[in-house]
């Protein structure tokens, strides 16, 4: 182990010599990726009608237009009356329903969240940090729970939420999690929509940001949530979310919130509030550029083409790095975004500030857990997206160094 530390130390001398400035936190596509939707830039050219006769260029139809609603459908699992589409992102959505659920209470609710002297999420962990920092922009409490690898550990959510009517909420990303790569079993699917909870407003946020998005030919399909918990007697319950940040441009996309009739009918009495009408010129050129369900997957199969090689290399190098040295795990998600890394308890933080020491920025370590703090400080969030693969490969070099550094002189300490 010591000859270890010894050629882990020279290799890092090297690597800070390099001077590089290389940056693995941006969960968002590459150019290359954009440009796959460059025909929207043109359309929806110098029509304005939707199917429907609707003039896309005025004000009105809150619900969102039709025809990009049934493109939608299939792949969020929401019948097309209960999916509605509105702004450019469903992270937006999530804030509002937040907001209108402390301000305006919600169906089945005894009083509005903001009367109430707590609120609780349950935040499955790893998880994702905008879910966090909207719960602590609003005071909701935050309550870990584990992830296993079929998704959130259900005997610990039956146990919260029926002991516990301030837990109101619980953040899912049910397919290709952001960031470990876990999607749920029709077990934890069934489990959430059935569980008894104290709270009559309990929640599922249903954030399905990669429903889509597949690495690998086993195209994972992850239960329907709305079934599930009308099954369990909990109609209500769940808020699906999504959107085309990551289909097609991040930021000038179109996002989805998919619901009962009574939860859309709430959604879109207080948006009514809130705006005359969505972008529908957007939703227009989208559902133009896309055209249908097999649209979509034929533009993702032009996305995995790009990113599968940033994965295969992640794995490579992780596995060429680190395979024998007993310092590390990672995830080898078959979609999404991100690769978890698990470090030693203890190494976290401070393989992340040798990286940055080194030129090389990592997601800050414990971003992946509620207020920051990842009570093991064990996992590394890697975001493989964005960089070119000359970059990447230097990087998750660079990343191995700094475990293989931080790992040997902890070990020996
Ligand atoms: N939800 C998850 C799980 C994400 O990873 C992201 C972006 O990284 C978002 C939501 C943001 O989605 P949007 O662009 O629709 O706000």
């Amino acid at each position: 182990m010591t000859a270890g530390l010894d050629a882990a130390r020279a290799e890092y001398a090297d690597l800070v010599d390099r001077g590089l400035s290389l940056d693995l936190t941006r969960g968002k596509p590459s150019p290359e990726q954009l440009d796959l939707s460059a025909p929207l830039l043109s359309l929806p050219g110098d029509r304005h009608t939707a199917a429907d006769g609707t003039d896309c260029r005025n004000y009105g139809g809150l619900h969102g237009l039709r025809e990009l609603r049934e493109i939608f459908a299939g792949p969020l699992r929401v019948p097309v009356d209960q999916l509605v589409a509105a702004g450019n992102s469903s992270l937006g959505l999530m804030h509002d329903c937040l907001v209108y659920a402390l301000l305006g209470g919600l169906p089945g609710a005894t009083s509005r969240w903001v009367d109430q002297e707590r609120i609780a999420f349950l935040c499955p962990v790893p998880g994702y940090d905008r879910h966090f920092a909207l719960c602590e922009r609003f005071d909701i409490d935050m309550v870990p729970v584990p992830m296993t690898d079929e998704g959130p550990d259900l005997d610990v959510v039956a146990r919260l939420v029926a002991d516990d009517p301030s837990v109101k909420g619980i953040w899912c990303v049910p397919k290709y999690s952001n960031p470990s790569g876990v999607s749920y079993s029709d077990r934890v699917v069934r489990g959430l929509g059935s569980v008894a909870a104290a709270a009559p407003d309990f929640r599922i946020f249903w954030d399905n940001a990669y429903a889509v998005h597949h690495l690998t030919d086993e195209q994972v399909e992850v239960a329907d949530v709305l079934a599930a918990c009308a099954e369990g007697g909990h109609p209500d319950r769940p808020f699906v979310f999504g959107s085309t940040s990551k289909i097609t441009l991040a930021g000038a996309g179109v996002a989805f919130f998919g619901s009962s009739p009574a939860n859309v009918a709430w959604l879109l009495g207080h948006a009514a509030k809130r705006t005359i009408g969505p972008d529908k010129v957007n939703q227009l050129r989208h559902a133009l550029f896309l055209r249908d369900e097999a649209g979509v997957r034929a533009h993702m199969e032009r996305h995995r083409a790009l990113l599968r090689p940033k994965f295969d290399l992640v794995r490579r190098v992780l596995a060429d790095r680190l395979g024998d040295t007993g310092l590390a795990e990672w995830t080898e998600p078959l979609g999404g975004y991100f690769v978890t890394l698990t470090v030693p308890d203890g190494c976290a933080r401070e393989v992340v500030r040798r990286a940055a020491a080194a030129g090389i920025v990592l997601t800050p370590a414990g971003a992946t857990h509620p207020r920051g703090d990842d009570p093991r400080d064990a996992v590394i969030r890697i975001a493989p997206t964005y960089p070119g693969l000359g970059e990447l490969e230097q990087a998750i070099t660079g990343l191995a160094t700094c475990v293989r550094l931080v790992g040997y002189e902890k070990a020996l300490a």
